[in-house]
């Protein structure tokens, strides 16, 4: 299927790693050409240089914290108009909400609610103007199932929720859509961590827990971060404009309802 890409430009937020870098990969095999961002500049230059590599795609690595005005202003600079923005950062501590202070919860509203909020805003008039815009958010599937211990998580992701909700039909009309894609379990850096931080309080096998996460899945895995990039991707398709402020739950088939 061609996504009717070629020639288009993207920015990729924090894609060094895990979803972000399977998003950037994705696009690039369709001939997007990216920027991509994320705080450690060795890490993301050596995915810059990958991704270059295997795609053959134009990459430009833009290192900062995309949670800061900073860090958004030099993305930006380097694409000032994109046609597509993957929206992506850091997610939240866990913990108990009794532990969490007033800077904690700015600064989780801040990297999963206003980041994508304000990167929206700087890029959906210019797209408004041509005619063509994709915007996809990686959000959480905590969105639609609450994860009791990722509370900020929780809370700043469903504030994101709501706006896009409603930007998304304020601009649909124009071919720019909005989407949001909640990840359950992928195997990234950050899954992993969790992972080891449970076994070494249980005192078991990191792969005994991750087989244990898998089979409570009615796929009987997690997922696979090129599986999350392809569905990014076909978000950001030419051909799929009267799909309009969803949200995509891939988790497979955890989340248990007779309709998503
Ligand atoms: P990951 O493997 O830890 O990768 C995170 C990426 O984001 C890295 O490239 C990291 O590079 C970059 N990053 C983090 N904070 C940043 C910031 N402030 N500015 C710029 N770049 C930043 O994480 P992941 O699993 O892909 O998760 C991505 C998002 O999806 C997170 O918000 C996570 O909570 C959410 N999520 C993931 C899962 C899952 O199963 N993996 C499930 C639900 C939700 P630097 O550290 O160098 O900046």
């Amino acid at each position: 299927m061609d996504l009717g890409l070629k020639g288009k430009k993207a920015i990729v937020c924090a894609a060094s790693k895990g979803l972000g870098r399977a998003c950037a990969i994705a696009l690039a095999r369709e001939g997007v050409d990216l920027v991509i961002t994320a705080r450690t500049a060795s890490e993301l230059e050596a995915t810059a240089a990958e991704i270059r590599a295997m795609t053959g795609a134009n990459v430009i690595a833009v290192a900062g914290d995309i949670t800061t005005e900073e860090g958004r202003a030099a993305a930006l600079a380097a694409c000032p108009e994109p046609d597509i923005l993957i929206n992506n950062a850091g997610g939240p501590p866990r913990g108990d909400f009794r532990d969490w202070d007033r800077d904690m919860w700015i600064k989780a509203v801040d990297a999963n609610m206003l980041t994508p909020i304000f990167l929206i805003k700087s890029v959906v008039d210019g797209m408004i103007a041509r005619k063509f815009g994709r915007i996809v958010n990686i959000t959480s599937g905590s969105v639609k199932s609450p994860i009791p211990e990722l509370g900020m998580s929780n809370g700043a992701r469903a504030g994101l929720t709501g706006f896009v909700a409603g930007l998304a039909r304020q601009v649909a009309k124009h071919n720019v859509v909005i989407n949001n894609i909640l990840p359950g379990p992928f195997l990234t850096d950050r899954l992993r961590g969790g992972f080891q931080e449970a076994a070494r309080a249980s005192n078991r096998p990191v792969d005994e827990l991750v087989q244990e996460r898998a089979k409570g899945s009615p796929a009987g895995r997690v997922g696979d971060p090129a599986e999350f990039g392809d569905a990014c991707a076909f978000l950001c398709s030419a051909n799929i404009s009267f799909i309009v402020g969803q949200n995509l739950l891939l988790d497979g088939g955890a989340f248990n309802s007779s309709m998503s």
